[in-house]
């Protein structure tokens, strides 16, 4: 079994406590790593280490800084195997798409590394004679990046690299239910000769370690990927000292089904979209809306095809469609709200229940037909293989529909009609709308949401602007 430090200040180092998170191989049920427990002690180090690395590092050009994020690229290739079954036995990810996150990774840092001779600053038009006003991008300063359990490898790299850039130095603290990869990784970063603390690596719980993190005067930036909880205490921790927060949250995306589409595409864009990651991603379609007259048609081939999803071990040889779900709580989570939705007079078209298989946290691929817009499954997120359908009779109510929500992360819409697309994207609120594909967002586009799904936003360039503070200054001569 492996047993993880954290990487303070250059150094690859236990938890103050001593103590150990266990990682759970979810599929296994055998525990297959040991994490620090890292707490209050281990944070302010971390922060220290950052802040004392800080202006050295700032003070660097763009394009040295640029070299450390094209090590950890090459660094991330060169173990990209081992890394990848890592993840996918910490979280119960196919393997081909743990290979995926592990090479989009690498990707990313070498995506913002490119970055380091376009970002710049501004000249503005002074009111007086003989004065220029510049306006210059300065580093926030210290980072604390809070990572989620889905894609732990992937979203601690849109807050690295970006943040390391643009000269601020960085704590990472992972998920403590995936800690793993992320350590791993910590490991061969300690052996890249970067300067000493400007990337720090943590372990350990939200509730001790990350409190401290956050509302810590040291930090200046907190971003956060994570449930909507965990947002609203990351608030109330950055109001302490009016410390800027980066929050990407929950969703509940819907996807319209318009009766000029093409079935057959949009069955296949939304049955991939629910159970990837098995349905465990902020994207994913959360509940679908089919327009009445191709609602019998629709939801016919939409079952066939969800009974079609494979399941298996992360490892299975030819790859499942999708495995279990990453914890035992996560499952019980799923059920309890399939189970809300029958008693509230869903309809269970297909799945429903756990399904017979030796060992993992399985649930079936679900299809709840007879929903209704205030049912719980319809308005909150299930992070799991289940599909709620309701219909519509026109694009006005679809997008009433779609819009009637707390969340306002993605969207999507499947039509021929290229009026209906533009009239959809102009009036769903939403941060992302997809038409005629399934879910994924670009790393040079720009991922935020709305109401509760976040404040801020990551990748591309205003993704990179995250991360800077502006400073003009009043210059006569
Ligand atoms: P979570 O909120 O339980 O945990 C996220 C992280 O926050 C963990 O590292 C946790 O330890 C930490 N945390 C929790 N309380 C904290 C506190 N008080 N102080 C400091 N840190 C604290 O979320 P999760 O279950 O790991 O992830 C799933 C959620 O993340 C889903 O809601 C999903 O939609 C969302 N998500 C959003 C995006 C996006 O881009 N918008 C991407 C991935 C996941």
């Amino acid at each position: 079994m492996k047993k993880y430090q954290q990487l303070i200040n250059g150094a690859l180092v236990d938890s103050h406590s001593n103590q150990f998170i266990e990682v759970e191989n979810p599929y296994t049920g055998e525990i297959m790593a040991h994490a620090p427990q890292g707490d209050e002690v281990d944070a302010q180090l971390a922060l220290d280490a950052a802040q004392n690395a800080q202006d050295a590092w700032a003070a660097q050009p763009a394009i040295v800084r640029a070299q450390a994020l094209k090590k950890m690229a090459n660094v991330i290739r060169e173990n990209r195997i081992e890394l990848a079954n890592i993840l996918a036995s910490e979280q119960a990810k196919v393997l081909p798409l743990a290979q995926i996150e592990i090479d989009f990774t690498a990707d990313y840092f070498d995506y913002y590394a490119g970055w380091a001779r376009i970002y710049e600053g501004e000249i503005i038009q002074s009111d007086r004679p003989k004065e220029n006003m510049l306006l210059f991008r300065q580093p926030m300063g210290v980072v604390v990046g809070i990572c989620p359990w889905n894609f732990p490898f992937f979203v601690m790299a849109r807050k690295v690299a970006p943040a390391l850039l643009t000269g601020n130095t960085i704590v990472i603290k992972p998920s403590s239910e995936t800690p793993a990869t992320t350590l791993e990784f910590a490991k061969h970063v300690a052996g890249l000769d970067l300067p000493a603390g400007i990337v720090n690596f943590t372990s350990g719980r939200g509730s001790t370690l990350g409190e401290k993190l956050v509302r810590s005067p040291i930090t200046a930036m907190v971003t956060l990927t994570g449930s909507v909880e965990a947002g609203t205490r990351i608030i109330e921790g950055t109001a302490e000292n009016i410390t800027k927060c980066s929050l990407e949250l929950g969703g509940k995306a819907p996807a319209i089904v318009c009766a000029d589409a093409d079935l057959d595409l949009a069955v296949k864009a939304v049955v991939a979209s629910r159970v990837i990651f098995s349905g465990q991603v902020c994207n994913c379609a959360e509940r679908l809306y089919v327009e009445n007259s191709i609602a019998d048609e629709f939801t016919e081939k939409l079952v066939a095809a969800m009974k079609a999803v494979t399941y298996d071990s992360p490892f299975a040889d030819p790859a499942p469609d999708m495995s279990c779900q990453v914890s035992h709580s996560q499952l019980e989570k799923i059920e309890a709200m399939v189970d809300l939705a029958r008693k509230e007079g869903a309809e269970v078209l297909c799945g429903g229940k756990r399904p017979d298989m030796k060992t993992g946290y399985f649930y079936a691929p679900t299809v709840l037909g007879n929903c209704k817009q205030d049912f719980d499954v319809v308005r909150n997120e299930v992070f799991g293989p289940v599909l709620p359908v309701l219909t519509f009779n026109d694009l006005d109510e679809a997008i009433a529909l779609a819009n009637d929500c707390e969340f306002g992360l993605t969207s999507s819409i499947y039509t021929a009609n290229i009026n209906k697309a533009f009239e959809a994207i102009n009036r769903l609120k939403f941060g992302e709308t997809y038409v005629n594909r399934e879910n994924f967002e670009a790393m040079q586009g720009f991922h935020a949401g709305w109401r509760k799904s976040g404040i801020g936003g990551a990748d591309g360039k205003h993704g990179l602007y995250e991360y800077l503070q502006t400073h003009v200054a009043y210059i006569q001569y």
